[in-house]
């Protein structure tokens, strides 16, 4: 259920509202908004009897919320969210090309990868300090030492910084350097790591876990938003599937219904989706033709010699490829999304 405040409602109406909630046994939660005031019930098991709260004064109308996932829907907050990214909109009206190594590798050639990933005409740059990786033999990152890598590349080369956070230790110390905190799929579950990156002042992007529904994806964003953390960006990864032809089922609908039931924004990631280059830009131009308001991808100087994940990671003639694709894809942001 949402009340929704009249528009000359005052704090103290705001208050009592509240109040009322709390005594009904909820949770009450401000939802923020620029064209109106509107306070969410919250840990209602069913439908909530809107009679007692409607009368009170400075009310507007009582509405019922129909999805799960309550702040994260469009029900609740109809505008568009954007996260605002040192200078950089994502969700707002252009597409937002993030790129980088799988990993930090040497300073040297971060560093160089990172300068080739903003002449091909990438805004963010995304590297992981520490990998999560499916073998305990396999490279799992430079860790903290990689956070002053990211912090030169941030100061020498001017791009603001996407990296993975894998535990609740590394919040602290990443937050001082990187502009966007990562969740990764393997940990899109991990609850301790969720509630504390709901409380951190900064910009998440939540990847979708391996196999997660919908649903379960939506619900962890929610687990943000409620805590506080309004600056989430949505990121379809692909999921676990029987084909033996891509690594992940790159799950290119759920697209356009995140961007029709929730107001977040949500980008797509299309090289973990495919795991494989040769077809990561084609999958990239879908996924903006299908209204993913940003891309994640891969690239590096040298793939071949990637430190990890090297089979997906395309160099920067591709990279600059992608970036010229979805700028001749702009004009589809005009189209309503149900045509
Ligand atoms: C990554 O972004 O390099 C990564 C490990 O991604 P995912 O969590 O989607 O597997
Ligand atoms: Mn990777």
């Amino acid at each position: 259920m949402l009340v929704i405040m009249q528009q000359d409602s005052t704090v103290e109406q705001c208050a009592k509202v509240e109040d009322v909630i709390r005594d009904m046994g909820y949770q009450p939660l401000p939802v923020p908004g620029e064209s109106r005031t509107a306070i969410c019930v919250t840990g209602n098991k069913g439908p909530v009897d809107p009679s007692h709260l409607q009368r009170l004064a400075g009310v507007r109308e009582c509405v019922s919320v129909t999805r799960p996932y309550k702040l994260v829907s469009r029900e609740v907050k109809p505008e568009s969210t954007v996260v605002d990214v040192a200078g950089v909109e994502i969700g707002g009206s252009d597409p937002v090309l993030i790129a980088g190594p799988c990993s930090v590798e040497t300073p040297e050639r971060t560093l160089a990868i990172a300068d080739a990933v903003k002449r091909a005409g990438g805004q963010l740059f995304r590297a992981g300090a520490f990998k999560p990786r499916t073998s305990p033999y396999s490279f799992q990152g430079f860790g903290y030492e990689a956070l002053d890598t990211l912090a030169e590349v941030r100061e020498q080369v001017g791009l603001p910084i996407v990296s993975e956070v894998v535990d609740t230790d590394a919040v602290g110390p990443m937050s001082e350097v990187v502009d966007v905190l990562q969740i990764g799929s393997r940990n899109m579950h991990n609850f301790a790591l969720i509630k504390k990156l709901s409380m951190v002042h900064m910009p998440i992007l939540l990847k979708r876990g391996l196999s997660a529904s919908l649903e379960e994806w939506m619900l962890v964003a929610e687990y943000l938003l409620s805590a506080g953390n309004h600056q989430v960006i949505l990121c379809e990864r692909g999921i676990r599937g029987l084909a033996g032809h891509a690594r992940n089922i790159f799950d290119l609908n759920v697209v356009p219904l995140v961007r029709s039931i929730s107001h977040l924004p949500i980008i797509a990631d299309p090289s973990h989706g495919v795991g494989d280059r040769s077809r990561v830009r084609a999958m990239a131009r879908a996924a903006v033709a299908c209204g993913a308001q940003g891309l994640l991808v891969e690239a590096h100087t040298t793939p071949d010699s990637a430190f990890t994940d090297a089979a997906q990671t395309i160099d920067m003639d591709s990279l600059s490829g992608i970036h010229r694709d979805i700028r001749g894809l702009k004009g589809l942001e005009t189209l309503s999304l149900d045509q």
